[in-house]
Order: structure tokens, then sequence, then C-alpha cells
């Protein structure tokens, strides 16, 4: 059989077994991770079974791909749709980065490691090469003030509490976020903006690689 149609197929396993029968209901969602290669995000040489298992997987620099599941996760409780603009932080492989653009969002996606972001954008321009991503290599802790406001905001690394001036950057008309929060023990967040009132929800335990915070000189 071609790695390809092994790949077909072990993509549809993950995304039934790992992702709709634990409860991943979105169609958009479901669809988006039947078509985006995880195999091109992850280091080359990884075999396909690994890079379809339901769990973080290494990409370099001390960070990890998000487990599936999480990804589709945070993107059920954002209830982001296509047209929306979405501000990412955290770029990483680019794996959910693909997987936002291939729901049709309009994703600003900000690195902090510019090794990381550069082979992101190869894999993300050959993959999806119509998509409406702005690629941004700077300090994403406190968001990207230049692009906001956002509909959505999601955080793929977690900080130990929660930044300053990220809700400031939604939407004042029901802008969303998710990130998880916390040094060991984290747990998501959701947080919701109507004008100046924010609502937070917490949801699952989780485990993501630390957002960074740099220094000011
Ligand atoms: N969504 C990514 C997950 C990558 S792991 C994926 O699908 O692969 C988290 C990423 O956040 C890492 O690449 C790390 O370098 C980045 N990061 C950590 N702190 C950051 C910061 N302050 N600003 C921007 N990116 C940061």
């Amino acid at each position: 059989m071609s790695s390809e149609s092994s790949a077909a197929i072990l993509r549809m396993r993950m995304v039934n077994r790992d992702l709709a029968d634990a409860g991943i209901t979105d169609e958009r969602i479901l669809n988006a991770f039947m078509k985006i290669p995880r195999e091109d995000f992850v280091p080359p040489g990884t075999d396909l079974s690994t890079a379809y298992g339901n769990h973080p997987l290494p990409i370099g620099f001390g960070q990890t791909v998000s487990q599936p599941y999480i990804v589709a996760f945070m993107l059920q409780m954002l209830e982001c749709e296509s047209g929306n603009r979405i501000l990412e932080i955290g770029t990483g492989s680019g794996y959910q980065t693909a997987i936002l653009a291939s729901m049709g969002m309009k994703v600003v996606t900000i690195e902090l490691l510019p090794d990381l972001a550069a082979r992101a954008k190869k894999a993300l321009r050959a993959i999806v090469p119509e998509a409406d991503i702005s690629f941004i290599v700077a300090d994403g802790y406190n968001g990207w003030t230049p692009a906001a406001p956002y509909d959505c905001i999601i955080v793929s690394a977690a900080p130990a509490i929660m930044p300053e001036g990220l809700e400031d950057q939604l939407n004042p008309a029901e802008g969303r976020m998710v990130l998880p929060v916390g040094e060991w023990h984290q747990k998501l967040i959701s947080i919701t903006r109507s004008g100046d009132n924010i609502v937070m929800r917490e949801s699952l335990p989780v485990r993501f690689v630390p957002l960074v915070k740099p220094r000011k000189e």
C-alpha cells in the first residue's frame, strides 16, 4: 500500500476513534482534521503510526505539536467560524494553523522561535497554499495588538497566570478565547467578551509547554 493511502487510513481512524467517538461533534472540525496530513508537520523520519497517535509529539527546540483531541476540543470550545479572524499564539509545527486555515478562518499566527516559524511557514505554503495566514515572528505573550481585534484567540502554550491585555484584543461583540493556564497543574480556560463584560469558564486539566515570557531589555 502506498504511504499516502496508509496515511489516509490512519487519519480516518484518528478522526473516528480519537475525535468523533471522544465527543467532538462539530463536522467542520472533523472535516478539517480529515484534510490535513499530520505527517507533514512532524519531524522527517517520524513513522506514520506515531504521527497519527493521539498524543503530543516533539517538534524540536523543546516544543511539541499538541495532541489531536486537545486541538479539536479547544476548537469546539472556541466556536470559531469560517471568515472569522483568529490570533494563534504559538505557531509551533503549523499543524493547528493548517486546521484553522482549512476551516476558512483568517489566521494571524505568532511564534517566538524563528526556526520553527520558518519550518511551519514552508509546510503551510505547500499544504494550504490559498490560505489567509499572516506569519509573525515575535513574542506573543501579551498577544499581538497591531492586528487586533480578533474574533477568536487560541493559545498553544501555557502561561503560569493569565497574561494581561489579551481580552482587550478580542472583538467586543462576542470575541472568544481559549488558553491553558497554570504551571504544573494547568486548566483550559475559555473567555467570552461582550463589550466590557468578560465571562471566564474553566474546563479540562491539560499539559502544555510553557508560554515563554521573554525578559524586557
Ligand atoms: N499549535 C502548535 C503547538 C506548538 S507548542 C502546533 O500545532 O504545533 C507551543 C509553541 O509556542 C512553541 O512553538 C513555542 O516556541 C511557542 N511559544 C512559547 N512562548 C511563546 C511566546 N511568548 N510567543 C510566541 N510563541 C511562543
